[in-house]
């Protein structure tokens, strides 16, 4: 283990070991507790949650408002399964919800993360397309690189080969098109070209697996863990759009972490007024007071479904009264402290800063993002886009770094995917222009230590 995969505790380390097992047995500090944009450990260090966690905690941490709206319903129940009572929570944060989303958007089913909400879609779609007389329809397409989940069905339109390659004879491999990752393409088109190129790969792929098996595509409007908040060029949006109508097929917004609010609108896709058919969310949403998702689809698609039987899908934690009555808070403050105006505001800070930072360490080739899910890729060569040698593991290095000087960022590299090496920094929207000055100094020294271990250029 090097020495900069740990963050050295401030004592020698004491407790007992640990029965939990996650991706590796590397022992973390022990929370204690949590306030707004910080973290506080048992052994007294303070973290900046510089990524709100997994891209979660989109309003802060220990929100007053939310934490006494889930101590009401607490005294009340916590649990009531949905098929057995209907409760005042859940049908009062359907009603905000579809309040927020684009115009008929407003029949919602509830789920307890994020791939239970890509995956309600997938079979949501596919028992539309049964239920109207399409059984043939059940391929959904998906971009290569992209994160839609890890449950079986959910890594199945997951394009990442690291991930999926144990489970491939398990599943049902989806096609895949190409991420719009416009800005690494050498040629002699303008951004808005080669947005049209990219969708157009959409129907190329749509036309050689045969459109009338083709059920869905899927994508991240922005793009999350595995393209660092890729952004398509304008023309992308619109176009995928056409091709998707074009052959009846169902266009899915996977806003799991897009969503609720984070990128300066309540959905991603609202950048540029998208019309998907049907909308996974949930991470921010719960904001990391309770596990939520939801999935969001018109009445035109649930009816057939309800006509023939009813959604055939469900999870018994769905809908549960305590987490909705958190997400119901969670919307609530989001309006209140107008938080979603205050995510595109000092998004526009912490995008000045992050490209400030590109001036200074020139190996970061991309800055890009929404609103507060702000995305970096590194690489050696700046003009050839030649990666760093993977060997020497950039990303993590990097987020050592940072962790080690008490700011918490994000990043994860795609076998199989872009080269770069990225990271992202998505606070919570409560942030401030000073704090935001606080974790860019941090990531500064940071790259500067990476600079200087990997040999990468620096200017000046
Ligand atoms: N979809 C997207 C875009 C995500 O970023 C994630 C998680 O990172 C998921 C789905 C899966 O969510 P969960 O980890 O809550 O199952």
């Amino acid at each position: 283990m090097s020495k900069l995969e740990v963050q050295p505790a401030a004592e020698a380390d004491t407790r007992p070991p640990s029965h939990l097992f996650y991706l590796s047995s590397l022992r973390r500090p022990l929370v204690d507790h949590a306030e707004g944009i910080y973290f506080w450990t048992k052994d007294g260090r303070r973290f900046i949650d510089g990524s709100s966690g997994p891209m979660v905690a989109n309003i802060g941490h220990s929100n007053r408002n939310v934490l006494d709206a889930m101590k009401r319903q607490m005294d009340k129940t916590t649990f009531a399964y949905r098929l057995h009572f209907e409760n005042e929570p859940a049908e009062e944060l359907a009603r905000a919800l579809a309040g927020k989303l684009p115009q008929g958007m407003d029949r919602i089913f509830f789920v307890s993360g994020g791939s239970e909400a890509t995956e309600s879609c997938i079979k949501l779609a596919r028992q539309w397309a049964v239920a109207t007389g399409q059984p043939k329809r059940w391929k959904v397409i998906t971009r290569f690189p992209s994160y839609h989940g890890g449950t079986l069905g959910s890594l199945s339109v997951t394009g990442d080969d690291a991930l999926a390659e144990t489970f491939t004879p398990m599943m049902k491999v989806m096609p895949t098109v190409p991420a719009p990752t416009a800005w690494r393409d050498r040629d002699n088109l303008s951004m808005e070209q080669r947005g049209i190129r990219y969708a157009d790969m959409l129907e190329e792929k749509i036309l050689a697996e045969g459109p009338e098996s083709v059920l869905a595509f899927i994508m991240e409007p922005i793009g999350g863990a595995a393209t660092a908040a890729l952004v398509a060029p304008d023309s992308y949006y619109p176009r995928i759009r056409e091709i998707c109508d074009r052959y009846g097929i169902l266009l899915i917004h996977d806003e799991v972490m897009s969503g609720a609010g984070r990128t300066g609108k309540f959905l991603g896709g609202d950048h540029w007024n998208c019309r998907p058919d049907i909308v996974a969310l949930s991470k921010g949403l719960g904001s990391g007071y309770a596990p939520l998702g939801a999935l969001a689809a018109p009445m035109r698609l649930v009816e057939p479904l309800l006509a023939s039987g009813g959604f055939q899908h469900g999870h018994t934690y769905a809908g549960n009264p305590l987490a909705c009555a958190a997400g119901l808070a969670v919307l609530g403050e989001m309006d209140r402290l107008d938080l979603i105006a205050n995510a595109a505001a000092m998004g526009d800070v912490l995008m000045a800063e992050l490209k400030g930072l590109q001036k200074r360490f020139p190996f970061i080739a991309d800055v890009r993002g929404k609103g507060l899910l702000t995305g970096a890729e590194m690489v050696a060569d700046p003009e050839t886009l030649k990666p760093i040698d993977p060997a020497s593991k950039a990303t993590q290095r990097l987020l050592d770094h940072a962790y080690a000087r008490g700011l918490i960022i994000y990043g994860r590299k795609v076998k199989g995917g872009v080269d770069g090496d990225n990271f992202m920094v998505a606070p919570p929207m409560i942030i401030t222009a000073e704090q935001i000055g606080e974790m860019i100094s941090i990531i500064g020294d940071s790259l500067e230590a990476l600079a200087v271990e990997l040999d990468l250029p620096v200017e000046g």
